[in-house]
């Protein structure tokens, strides 16, 4: 409790965004976004492509001007700030260098066209090449790199005049899979090391999970969840969260009252749910690792434990994944569900088999208002 109210005091606020809108025509791109990025946290724009992501980030750094809202650092507006002035790097998913010029050289822009005397230049450069590990690599061009290490000198370059905040729009998007998370691993290093505050872009939610303390989702130009990862995928604010970050199930329900549902005519037990009327229809959210799927005999050696629902479904298709496994099964009243285990706990069932699902009142989300869009795992998109 008293490390929580340590972490409240210290939090600060280092950007705002109020109201920010950016139409073109009569769309909007970005629609009425706020936010409070706390100075020093590794912030990430997580969304499907067109969501609004990069439009926002844009904003932020000076290359699009807002229809209507604020851009507040430290409580100053930035509006009418030009990019150059606004203490903020930005890294692009092309890395955008020079190629006639060395990586040293690169790097050293930005101190170049802010007049920095040569022996600071030096010294800052030097510092920057040992920071992402290019030391060796000083005298190449660009095209005498790998993509992982081009993008190493874009980081540089981004960092080398200390800029306060860093944006990042999917600097890692062009790399392979391998690649991508070395410098995942590396990014996260950095930003410990030098506490910048980092804004950084990426649809993949992976790579989102692994950099971010605190995760912006992104749907249609709003922002639709943010929290930390834990939270939006144990706890996801509505439907469209749920479905977007990893894989869930939905279940139809129509509430009973007291914490109880029908469930294709049968009673389930729900988390009590205020605001959910009796006859109201709602949704229950079960991840495919929190439902258990038994077989007839295991279930009858295994009597379901209190908060607990069972239901019967029948095996479609078992399929082994490495470390894990799942079943998909389809319900007596025909709702198709996911069930994952570790491969480890070992899931004897075959096609066509009846099993018992089971899942722990506690680990069913309800939602009470939801688009059947959300549903659907493209629905970021446009
Ligand atoms: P994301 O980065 O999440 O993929 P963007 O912020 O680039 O999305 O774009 C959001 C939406 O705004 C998209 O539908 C895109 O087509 C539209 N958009 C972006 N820039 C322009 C522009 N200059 N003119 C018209 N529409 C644009
Ligand atoms: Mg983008």
């Amino acid at each position: 409790m008293s490390a929580v109210i340590k972490d409240a005091a210290q939090a600060k606020t280092l950007v705002s965004l109020r109201n920010l809108n950016k139409h073109y025509g009569d769309f909007a791109a970005v629609d009425n976004i706020d936010l409070e990025i706390q100075d020093g946290e590794f912030l990430t724009f997580l969304g499907s492509s067109g969501s609004g992501k990069s439009t926002t980030l844009s904003m932020l750094a000076g290359f699009e001007t807002p229809s209507s809202g604020e851009i507040l650092v430290n409580g100053q507006s930035l509006v009418n700030v030009p990019p150059h002035k606004r203490d903020i790097g930005m890294v692009f998913q092309r890395y955008s260098l020079f190629p006639h010029l060395s990586v040293r050289d690169n790097i050293a822009f930005p101190l170049a066209i802010r007049k920095r005397s040569a022996a600071e230049r030096d010294k800052q450069v030097d510092a920057m090449l040992k920071l992402v590990q290019l030391d060796k690599f000083a005298h190449r061009r660009p095209a005498q790199l790998s993509g992982g290490q081009q993008q190493r000198v874009a980081i540089a370059r981004a960092l080398v005049y200390e800029p306060r905040i860093l944006l990042m729009d999917e600097p890692l998007g062009a790399l392979d899979k391998k690649l991508r998370e070395d410098l995942q691993d590396e990014l996260r290093q950095l930003h410990r090391r030098l506490g910048i505050t980092i804004v950084y872009v990426t649809h993949d939610q992976e790579e989102a999970m692994r950099l971010s303390q605190r995760i912006a989702i992104f749907s249609h130009g709003k922002i639709v969840g943010l929290g930390t990862g834990y939270d939006l995928y144990q706890n996801p604010p509505n439907a469209f969260v749920a479905s977007f970050l990893g894989n869930s199930n939905f279940l139809r329900v129509q509430a009973q009252g007291n914490g109880v549902a029908s469930f294709e005519g049968q009673a389930v037990a729900m988390r009590l749910t205020p605001g959910l009327a009796k006859g109201q229809d709602a949704l229950l959210m079960v991840r495919p690792e929190k439902a258990l799927a038994l077989s007839r005999e295991q279930a009858a050696l295994e009597p379901l434990p209190a908060g607990w629902n069972e239901v019967t479904a029948k095996v479609g298709e078992v399929l082994f994944l490495g470390e894990s496994q799942t079943c998909s099964v389809i319900t007596t009243g025909g709702t198709a569900m996911t069930v994952k285990a570790l491969s480890a706990a070992g899931m004897s069932m075959k096609p066509g088999d009846e099993v018992k699902v089971r899942w722990a009142v506690a680990d069913a989300c309800v939602y009470s208002e939801w688009q059947e869009s959300d549903l659907s795992k493209a629905a970021g998109a446009h």
